[in-house]
């Protein structure tokens, strides 16, 4: 591993992605002196996250995810998921729990190298996955803080009705604002909670622009590996600041240029050759080995153009935009709408859409070992867009924080196949009965 790493090609870096690195250092740097400057903390979640209202209480964002996936890239959560199984829990939690609980029982150390504060508030949007709600009764028992839980109700049937808003609205209305002020001693101001959301529709116009930027051929970008940088600071503690504004719009301008010039997305070796397969990704990526999970993809010209992964903090790209005029139904919306709280069918219409839309050879599924909340169903959702789209899909198994569970030749010599296939229907031969998905099968733990 550390002759492999010493071996590294310095990573090409975008003038946004420079700058991301500034926000959340900038960001992690306001955490960790929280003390010192009398900063308050809510610790809360991506998907569903209330960063416009977290802020309208001076509070700071604190997201256990993101420090979970900074361990996993700094290669430190294999420690803190072991250390984590050591206090008793099982090998099948999810593992952004494990490395938050690891690291919180190993000094709660953040990428800056300093602690990370205790939190004021935990404030739960509960938006579709069980383990958030276990992962903050665990964080519970510990801060011995309040705690809010927003119940956000399952789309279930598939849509949105006015009396899920409705139910939402009141409980903003009535336990989480008021909680929120109480905790912070900030007086909760409409106004301001509008100039947020305002901001924030600006930055998702052009996150959207970005996104659909993959529909050109070549693609401009990766939009899964590349689109993990991307929903950084829209997802974290960055939305409705101008900073994310003037992240997006840098963003925008790169892609375009990109665009203009026929190129294909930046890779951390530079320009990624010439682009062979165009591909749709389920699941979250792993990032203990994330560089290395990349290459297989960009070293066979492989370009992701679309991904599920890059909604689960939001879905925008089907319309959806906060609303000033409508501030607290906004955020109900979003809450309701974002890819965790979305049914089985809706994400089968989603990514059978992003194959036909985005022009894809098929749906490649990284099925993440311990997380069930993408998992449950994974196999039947590939069948389906196989079927709906006449591409043919595939499956490989890894983890997101936890390094014993990926197996870089299984991966490789999976993906190597799957493009074989794809190379076989394209030149109309009868591709092998579905390989990769069926040599998967058998090894899929709870996913059908
Ligand atoms: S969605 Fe998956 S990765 Fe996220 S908390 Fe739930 S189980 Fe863990």
């Amino acid at each position: 591993m550390s002759t492999a790493t010493a071996q590294r090609p310095e990573v090409r870096k975008d003038d946004s992605m420079l700058k991301q690195k500034v926000m959340m250092a900038a960001h992690y740097d306001r955490l960790t002196s929280a003390k010192e400057t009398g900063r308050k903390v809510a610790s809360t979640f991506v998907p569903g996250n209330l960063n416009e209202l977290v802020m309208c209480f001076d509070l700071l964002n604190n997201l256990p995810e993101v420090n979970a996936i900074q361990s996993g890239l700094r290669k430190q959560s294999g420690g803190y998921v072991m250390e984590a199984e050591k206090l008793g829990h099982s090998e099948d939690v999810c593992t952004y729990v494990k490395s938050d609980i690891g690291m919180m029982a190993k000094g709660n150390v953040g990428p800056n190298g300093k602690s990370l504060p205790a939190p004021d508030v935990l404030l739960l949007s509960y938006t579709g996955c069980f383990t958030f709600m276990k992962w903050f009764e665990l964080l519970r028992e510990q801060y011995q803080c309040e705690t809010i839980m927003l119940h956000t109700p399952y789309e279930g049937d598939g849509k949105i009705t006015a009396n899920m808003r409705d139910y939402m609205v009141k409980q903003l209305k009535e336990e989480v604002i008021p909680t929120l002020e109480r905790v912070s001693g900030v007086k909760f101001d409409i106004d301001r909670l509008r100039e947020y959301l305002r901001e924030s529709v600006k930055a998702e116009e052009d996150l959207v622009w970005v996104l659909q930027s993959a529909k050109n051929r070549p693609s401009p970008i990766d939009a899964y590996f590349g689109g993990i940088y991307y929903i950084g600071p829209i997802f974290g503690a960055f939305r409705g600041t101008p900073e994310a504004t003037d992240y997006y719009r840098a963003l925008r301008t790169e892609v375009d240029a990109r665009v203009a010039a026929g190129k294909g997305p930046v890779t951390p070796e530079g320009d990624m050759g010439e682009e062979k397969y165009r591909l749709v990704v389920e699941g979250p990526p792993n990032y203990t080995s994330f560089r290395e999970f990349w290459k297989m993809f960009y070293d066979e010209g492989a370009v992701v153009v679309a991904s599920s992964y890059t909604k689960v903090g939001g879905v925008y790209d089907f319309g959806f935009r906060h609303d000033p005029d409508h501030p607290l139904e906004s955020l109900a919306d979003y809450c309701l709408g974002v890819y965790t709280n979305r049914n089985l069918p809706q994400r089968v219409d989603m990514l059978a859409t992003y194959v036909d839309e985005y022009d894809a050879d098929g749906l490649l599924i990284n099925s993440i070992k311990s997380c069930n909340s993408f998992s449950a169903g994974q196999l039947l959702i590939m069948r389906e867009v196989e079927r709906r789209t006449g591409k043919p899909g595939a499956f490989i198994e890894t983890d997101l924080v936890d390094p014993r569970y990926f197996s870089p030749a299984n991966v490789k010599n999976r993906l190597e196949s799957y493009f074989q296939m794809i190379e076989q229907k394209r030149s109309g031969r009868r591709a092998p009965a579905a390989p990769v998905a069926a040599a998967d099968t058998g090894g899929v733990g709870g996913a059908a």
